[in-house]
């Protein structure tokens, strides 16, 4: 069975290894991938958001089912389009996509089914949404409606800060704010396999660490390390937003007419009295969050997407001991950057996925914000995170063109 991957970045990388392992696939295609794709799958070099393109591909190359990595696809219909035309697609519909793809929607669906998240009003009038923060006070949360790139977010500490945001993000009939209330507590991911009212959580659960510096600092990126499992959050925890997110939120969604079939990806907060709160749903898997929990991962991924496609029910075999990765990312992200830095990662390509390289006449440059998660497990935390370091020091790069934060996994060993 011949099966594709759309996308080009970690995500995707993990995604094509992980599921090029399958003893039911018998060949990965990555429309486009990148070039750690192309060391296990076939790349073609397709135009995503061209629809019938894709389609193309899949009919000449007998392609039977599609996995989507990223979310503009989905929230623009590749999964509809391509069902449409007897492609099995893993990744929700437009409708459902929603779920990531309009913030205000999905703030409206918990509010009806009492999924506990951060209170929230929704603004089309920037002198509306002025009035509110005034009323309400810092901290306070502005978040963007649609899709950004996790750049549509702005944590504002102080008054100023949330009327500067203010400014930026320009509330609109179009371009709709979210201000919510600010949560304080540990923040971990937590991916499930959904298909209707039928859904599979990982039992490992992951964390990313999204601003750009260490200690938590600086602005929203996409993601800037991440590790698994996180085990000062404890199980209980991970049943409670079971129990009060995850099976809710899959009924809620049923009860709404949604038809949700893919990975839900549910960003939670919990606090110190161990309340679980959310932050976000995703249509897709997290990234780098991917990386690290398919690296983690015992079980054929396909067979599980299977199994949901058929709301069987399934175990899923994780390996012992932690994985940890390091986001090297262009100097200026997540603002301005420049690319075609050259970069040399190959005695740590087995441990990277690559983000943001490409190659231009037998060199390796950058080509984006995020440019290669560096990781490495180890039996331990500490261990994991000495070796992801240490692996990270083997990548050549001219220091002053790439950053990193030094603090991945750091809350996990301060617990
Ligand atoms: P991404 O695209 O990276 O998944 P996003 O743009 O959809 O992110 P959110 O995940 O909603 O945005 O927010 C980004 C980050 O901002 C969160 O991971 C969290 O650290 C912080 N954040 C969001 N909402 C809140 C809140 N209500 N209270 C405190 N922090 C928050």
């Amino acid at each position: 069975m011949n099966l594709a991957v759309i996308g080009s970045g970690g995500r995707e990388h993990a995604l094509v290894k992980k599921l090029a392992d399958s003893s039911k696939v018998s060949q990965v295609y990555a429309l486009p991938g990148n070039i750690g794709t192309k060391e296990i799958a076939i790349n073609i070099d397709v135009n995503i958001s061209d629809f019938d393109a894709v389609l193309d591909v899949c009919k000449t190359n007998k392609i039977e089912w599609v996995i989507v990595g990223p979310e503009d696809p989905l929230a623009n219909g590749i999964a509809d389009f391509l069902t449409q035309h007897d492609i099995k697609v893993f990744g929700p519909k437009q409708k459902e996509a929603q779920m990531e793809s309009s913030k205000d929607f999905t703030k409206q669906l918990m509010q009806k089914y009492n999924i506990p998240t951060a209170t929230f009003r929704t603004f089309t009038e920037k002198d509306d949404a002025k009035a509110y923060i005034m009323s309400q006070g810092a901290p306070i949360v502005l978040k963007q409606d649609g899709l950004a790139a996790g750049k549509g977010v702005i944590v504002a500490q102080t008054l100023d800060e949330a009327l500067t945001g203010l400014d930026a993000l320009k509330p609109s009939l179009n371009n709709p704010l979210v201000i919510e209330d600010f949560l304080t507590g540990e923040e971990f991911s937590l991916m499930i396999l959904v298909n209707g009212e039928y859904f599979h959580a990982f039992e490992m659960i992951a964390q990313d660490h999204k601003r750009a510096f260490d200690g938590d600092t600086g602005p929203n990126t996409g993601g800037m390390g991440v590790y698994a499992p996180v085990s000062h959050i404890s199980e209980h925890t991970r049943k409670k937003a079971i129990d009060t997110i995850v099976e809710p939120v899959t009924q809620a969604m049923v009860q709404e007419g949604l038809d949700y079939f893919g990975v839900l990806y549910l960003g939670a907060i919990v606090n110190d009295a161990g309340d679980v709160n959310v932050i976000e749903f995703n249509a897709r898997f997290g990234d780098p969050e991917a990386q690290i929990l398919l690296e983690m991962m015992d079980s054929d991924l396909f067979e599980l997407i299977e199994k949901t496609y058929n709301k069987e029910p399934f175990k899923i075999d994780w390996k012992d001991g932690y994985q940890v990765g390091v986001m090297l990312a262009s100097q200026g992200y997540p603002g301005s950057y420049k690319i075609g830095k050259p970069v040399d990662y190959s005695v740590v390509q087995a441990d990277s996925f690559v983000s943001g390289l490409t190659e231009i006449e037998d060199k390796t440059v950058t080509s984006g914000g995020r440019v290669l998660l560096v990781t490495a497990h180890g039996e331990d935390m500490k261990t994991a995170q000495e070796k992801a370091y240490n692996n990270v020091n083997k990548v050549k790069f001219n220091g002053s063109d790439l950053f990193y934060r030094k603090d991945i996994g750091n809350r996990a060993l301060k617990k």
